[in-house]
């Protein structure tokens, strides 16, 4: 259906009930006059007629036919009337227009018969005689018995229609101006009425558009000012959830963002509903590209993949292990559920992955770490148990052999002491790092280095190698001092483990920029780097066997690595084959006080 819009429907309704009114009034009010007038002049003659009748009766009597014809032919010419009289034969016996004796019977003429009935006879006719229409009204002359004649008096109607005219080309002007201005008042009304519903309508399609802070004008129309209310209120309501809806998808969105654990939700034909940052980061996709997108474009690791189809088709929550293979390899739990709505129809799946790289790892390590302390102590104790079952064989009757059985027993059961002893030093440091200790007071850095050079000066001499120190008496560090000597006696150690005799191993700190660094020189045989970042893991040795018969225990630079952390600093080497290899140690500015 097309569509017109308010304003012309209620501007050409206005006009049209006015036109059709006016009309209807102009043609109503015509015909009434009309017929005013007309009775008004009927009235006339019927009064004129009853004038005639006593002299038509007189002449009637003295049977003066000819007088008769002349009276109505004066009389007529002086009123601008036709006179008739007609005998009740129907014989005219005077008339103004023409001669009675060339005219008709007039008995059948619907007024004469009137007339000669008792009444009024009044007709409008076209005159047979005049050719033109006439008012007739007819009269009888009184007398008891019988009517002895008619008299008929009439007048063109030429002069009644050229007023009438006249007046319906009144009407015509005046009803033309009256609907000029009823359609001036029609505009202006509705402008009125529709100006208001159009501008409701531009502030209804701003609301459908989203402008919800937009507000509509209100009207002094009672009922649009109503609407417009009514539409403000429902904006605001409509603001308001849409605020509610707003910062509740914030909130989870916020939620979903800061989870640790990464969170996929796909719907049934395996679209992408939900993923968040974490999940993002795990799987390498961008979490805000990826809405609206399946998931097998967004996800390409086949395992993962399964994982979600089997989280989709199983009524049952699923869960288990996977590995993201990549640069770095991944380890995730994944925990996949259906998402199901209110009335428990299946709407997709919701898979919740853990990271469990980290655990992984810790548990490898464990394992490894158990291994390790595992052989570690197995081999001394093998040694002592096979020496001890040859001394008890006999062994211990041969004195020299069972001295030097003896002796390998007491090197072996120092070699457990000294494993043990640095394991339980481990454990011990790992438990302070974990709880949270008083900050440690400022010392000489250079006293605390004296006293370590002092416990190696013995093997050094051994050795053959010097150490050189160098460092400023003032410098202090807040520090565990009994801890870090025993991390610089380890790096002395190796330092001098690992030099040829005469070398010279130097120790030296210094304050660069915020931090105290303390280096350990020596120029040994050096470290490969491909073994260099693994060199401060437990029981991680370059060359195992040397290692040992050196007395190692492989744990020496992990407990300097713990050491250093128990005073947040951070322990690193650099090395060259040949050339020998250089410890720093890197004490933090922030956990110094004053130096
Ligand atoms: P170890 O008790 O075997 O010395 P550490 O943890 O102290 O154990 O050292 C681990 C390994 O690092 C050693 O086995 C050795 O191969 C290498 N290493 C440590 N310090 C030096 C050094 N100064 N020069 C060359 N190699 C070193």
């Amino acid at each position: 259906m097309r569509n017109i819009r308010l304003f012309w429907r209620l501007f050409s309704s206005y006009l049209w009930i006015t036109v059709v009114a006016l009309v209807f009034v102009a043609w109503s009010g015509s015909s009434v006059l009309r017929d005013f007038y007309l009775d008004q002049v009927a009235r006339e003659l019927e009064n004129g007629a009853y004038l005639c009748r006593p002299e038509v009766a007189s002449l009637l009597a003295s049977d003066d036919l000819e007088a008769m014809d002349r009276l109505c032919k004066s009389l007529g010419k002086a009123t601008q009337t036709r006179i008739t009289v007609i005998l009740p034969s129907g014989k005219v016996v005077g008339d103004t227009e023409e001669d009675p004796r060339r005219m008709d019977n007039h008995r059948d003429r619907p007024e004469v018969a009137e007339a000669l009935a008792g009444g009024v006879g009044r007709v409008t006719r076209t005159s047979d005689t005049v050719r033109e229409e006439l008012l007739y009204v007819a009269v009888g002359l009184e007398r008891h018995d019988a009517i002895p004649a008619v008299v008929r008096l009439a007048v063109p109607l030429t002069e009644v229609n050229r007023t009438l005219r006249s007046v319906r080309v009144h009407f015509l002007v005046v009803g033309a101006l009256a609907a000029g201005f009823v359609a001036i008042v029609s505009l202006w009304v509705s402008r009125r009425i529709s100006r208001p519903l159009e501008h409701l309508e531009t502030g209804a399609r701003r609301l459908a558009g989203g402008e919800l802070d937009h507000r509509l004008d209100t009207s002094d129309i009672a009922e649009i000012a109503a609407l417009a209310d009514a539409m403000n209120q429902m904006a605001e309501q409509w603001a308001d959830r849409v605020r509610t809806i707003l910062r509740q998808q914030n909130e989870q969105a916020a939620m979903l963002s800061s989870m640790v654990e990464g969170v996929l939700a796909v719907d049934n034909a395996g679209t992408v509903i939900t993923l968040n940052e974490s999940c993002a980061a795990l799987v390498g996709a961008e979490a805000a590209k990826v809405k609206g997108r399946k998931v097998h474009e967004v996800i390409r690791k086949p395992d993962l993949l399964r994982f979600v189809e089997s989280a989709l088709s199983s009524p049952s929550p699923v869960e288990g292990d996977l590995e993201i293979a990549g640069a770095t390899s991944r380890w995730l739990h994944a925990y996949g559920t259906t998402l199901d709505d209110a009335e428990g129809r299946q709407l997709g799946a919701l898979i919740v992955f853990h990271d469990v790289t980290q655990l992984r790892r810790l548990e490898m390590v464990r394992r490894d770490f158990v291994a390790n302390v595992s052989h570690e102590l197995r081999t001394p104790i093998t040694s002592i148990k096979g020496f001890v079952e040859t001394l008890l064989d006999g062994a211990l009757d041969d004195k020299a052999s069972a001295t030097r059985f003896l002796e390998i027993i007491h090197r072996q059961a120092n070699r457990l002491d000294a494993i043990i002893e640095d394991l339980l030093m481990l454990s011990r440091l790992e438990k302070a790092a974990d709880e949270p200790a008083e900050p440690f007071s400022p010392d000489a850095v250079a006293e605390m280095l004296r006293a370590a050079v002092e416990m190696c000066q013995n093997r050094a001499a051994e050795n053959r190698i010097s150490i050189e120190v160098a460092c400023e008496e003032t410098l202090t560090v807040p520090m565990n001092a009994q801890l870090l000597e025993q991390a610089i006696v380890n790096l002395l150690d190796n330092a001098i483990k690992y030099s040829s005799p005469g070398a010279t191993v130097r120790v030296e700190a210094a304050r660069e920029a915020d931090e105290v660094v303390i280096r350990v020189r020596d120029h040994g045989c050096g470290i490969e780097s491909r073994y260099l970042p693994r060199l401060f893991e437990r029981f991680y040795r370059v060359d195992r066997a040397r290692s040992r018969e050196l007395g190692g225990t492989g744990l020496g630079l992990a407990i300097v690595k713990h050491i250093i952390l128990v005073h947040g600093g951070s322990v690193d080497v650099e090395s060259t084959v040949g050339q020998g290899s250089t410890f720093t140690i890197h004490l933090p500015a922030a956990k110094l006080t004053n130096s």
